[in-house]
């Protein structure tokens, strides 16, 4: 981060949405920095997105499985139009009602999406700490592993089980799914555990590339 680089607070405080896309190629300009949030639906990844920016709403907690298919942008820093830093909300993934061809474009899509952004400077995989790692999850980091971008792999819901087995679960996965250019971290939306450390972590990778 460069010295007047803003600060992960600046930043995350001052998110602001942009606009909601129905798909990845109407997202926008491909200009500034961009992190996309990725992960199975009911994983936590809206609630997720309100903890880091401090907001209870600005994203949608899913009420409905399967409704919200749409890509949400957000703007940081107070940006609005062309934002310079963005956090991109990809539609949930896993619904065991998705159509195989549907799933397969979207699968393409991402690939695309993934290979060819260049304002994607990071990922965000997001994934319940008691079900962690599961194919399609794999997959995000393997999209994310083979560009060489960084990755945090956020496990959510971290206040559902004890102290011990939050400790157990990281340790297992740092060993079974190493991640060459990121990290296991355990999180609470609900606890706002690590709230402080996914923000530092993503607010870098912006800074560094903006
Ligand atoms: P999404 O589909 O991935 O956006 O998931 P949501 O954020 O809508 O969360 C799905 C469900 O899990 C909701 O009932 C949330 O209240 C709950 N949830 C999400 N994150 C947490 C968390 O960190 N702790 C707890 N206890 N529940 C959570």
């Amino acid at each position: 981060m460069t010295d007047d680089a803003p600060t992960p607070t600046r930043l995350f405080d001052a998110a602001t949405f942009i606009k909601s896309a129905p798909r990845l190629t109407d997202i926008g300009e491909d200009a500034g920095a961009e992190v996309a949030f990725a992960g199975r639906s009911n994983a936590g990844k809206s609630t997720a997105l309100n903890a880091l920016v401090g907001q209870k709403a600005l994203a949608r907690t899913s009420r409905t499985p399967g409704r919200t298919q749409m890509i949400n942008l957000f703007g940081l820093g107070g940006e609005k139009e062309e934002a310079r830093y963005r956090l991109v909300d990809l539609p949930g993934y896993g619904f065991a009602k998705v159509p195989q061809a549907v799933r397969r474009q979207w699968g393409e899509a991402m690939g695309q999406y993934f290979a060819e952004r260049q304002s994607l400077v990071g990922v965000v995989v997001i994934m319940d700490i008691r079900h962690p790692a599961k194919e399609l999850d794999q997959q995000m980091l393997d999209y994310a592993a083979s560009r060489g971008l960084p990755v945090l792999a956020l496990l959510t819901k971290a206040d559902k089980i004890g102290f011990g087995q939050v400790k157990q679960t990281v340790a297992r996965l740092e060993r079974e799914h190493p991640l060459p250019n990121g990290q296991w971290m355990a999180f609470s939306g609900t606890k706002k555990t690590n709230v402080r450390e996914a923000r530092q972590v993503i607010a870098g990778w912006l800074t560094d590339a903006g």
